[in-house]
């Protein structure tokens, strides 16, 4: 029996589909790139926000189509939809054979009727792969709707952490990104993240460690030491901001002012090794005044370490407080603004894009292939950022000594060198 995964949404969402893959291989079931001569298709959805649910909406209806095909074929709907909009009995799930929550791997093996043991164990491929270090959020961000479909935060133990970070490593990765909803609150015993990050690349130097979404309320103030001390710990940080107007900051329920993160900037921007920050900040909050817009616009184009910027607008998510507050208030900011702010966002991401072309061009650098012609530096996480193209062929999942001969925002060319 033949099956397939479709894996919607973020990172954490691709390591539960791995899990998923190694509950479905344990009970015998042959994985198969292509859907039509599957037998089973999990659809494992994201809904943190309008669109993605939308999408979600619509690879659902046409996998509903595809099991209509031919008698006998099954539908897994996982993940975040199923999360957020629980079944109220009206109808409309009658063509789906199983509904699992977030994760619930349990609940697929069990409907399998297998006994599967995944707690660390995930099934994947490709020169950069994810580990999930603790689940749930417990800041309640006012916008988010990531607490109620996720739960509270839970941290994954070291050791399950370790067991996993081998498995990956056998299975071939040469990256590994720790991820979770809020990667730097990740504690045991006292230790922290730094620690976590030290312990993995001792155990592991070749591989190349990447930690995604650290909030600034819990950003873990040893890191660039280590990464000073550990080259194996890529110099990247991901750095959700939000904002970094204080009123604004507050109304978001961050728990933190603009003092903090600049504090983070200062600290990192002093550091001798060369840091990359990819922020990611909403715009268009509401409540937002063309003061608040524009201490972000120039907090962004204020510090050296600064590379990305992921910018979105604020999307009045139902069920959140700021839904409801927003409507009450009557304060929400009008589409036509919370556009030219973002684009104005966009041109300061395009500003620094331009610092670090000047500060790459005619660099030898370390690149991690990821396939025969492009790849990605140590400041760029893969499928995010930059890209690199490779002047000749390489082998994918070794890490190439190449010189940048162009470099152009997004898009770096790489010459690979003895
Ligand atoms: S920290 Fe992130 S996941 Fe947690 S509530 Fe805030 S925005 Fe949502």
């Amino acid at each position: 029996m033949k099956y397939h995964i479709i894996s919607l949404g973020c990172p954490k969402n691709k390591v539960d589909s791995e899990r998923f893959a190694w509950v479905m291989s344990s009970a015998g079931w042959k994985y198969c790139v292509e859907p039509d001569p599957s037998d089973l298709i999990i659809l494992n959805t994201c809904a943190f926000i309008a669109p993605a649910t939308e999408e979600s909406l619509e690879y659902l209806s046409d996998i509903i189509s595809w099991k209509g095909e031919k008698p006998g074929r099954k539908v897994v709907l996982a993940g975040c939809l199923p999360g957020r909009y629980r079944d109220d009995g009206s109808g409309g799930l009658e063509n789906i054979d199983l509904v699992i929550g977030p994760g619930d791997w349990r609940k697929l093996s069990a409907w399998l009727g297998g006994t599967a043991d995944a707690a660390a164990q995930v099934l994947g491929q490709g020169s950069y792969r994810y580990l999930k270090i603790a689940n749930g959020c417990s800041n309640n961000c006012a916008y988010c709707t990531i607490p109620a479909i996720r739960g509270k935060f839970v941290a994954r133990g070291l050791d399950t952490i370790l067991m996993e970070s081998d498995l990956l490593v056998q299975q071939g990765a040469r990256e590994i990104g720790l991820v979770a909803q809020d990667s730097g609150n990740w504690q045991q015993n006292g230790t922290d993240l730094s620690f976590l990050a030290e312990t993995l690349a001792a155990r592991h130097p070749s591989i190349w460690w990447r930690l995604y979404y650290l909030h600034p309320l819990h950003f873990p103030c040893r890191l660039p030491e280590v990464f000073s001390k550990y080259s194996n710990v890529v110099p990247y940080i991901d750095m959700p901001i939000q904002h970094a107007s204080d009123s604004i900051l507050e109304r978001m329920g961050r728990r933190h002012g603009v003092k903090t993160i600049e504090k983070i900037m200062e600290q990192l921007d002093s550091s001798p090794v060369e840091i990359a920050v990819r922020y990611t900040v909403i715009t268009g909050y509401p409540g937002e005044t063309e003061t608040d817009f524009r201490a972000l616009r120039d907090f962004l184009g204020r510090y050296r370490s600064g590379r990305h910027i992921a910018a979105f607008s604020w999307y009045p998510e139902e069920g959140t407080l700021e839904y409801s507050r927003a409507i009450a208030r009557g304060d929400a900011v009008d589409d036509s603004t919370a556009s030219r702010r973002l684009a104005a966002i966009s041109a300061v991401g395009d500003a620094l894009y331009a610092d670090w072309d000047d500060r790459l061009y005619g660099r030898e650098l370390s690149i991690l292939a990821d396939d025969r012609f492009t790849g990605h530096t140590m400041w760029d996480a893969p499928e995010v950022d930059a890209v690199v193209s490779f002047t000749q062929p390489v082998s994918p999942g070794s890490i190439i000594r190449s010189r940048i001969t162009e470099s152009s925002g997004a898009v770096l060319v790489a010459e690979p060198v003895n």
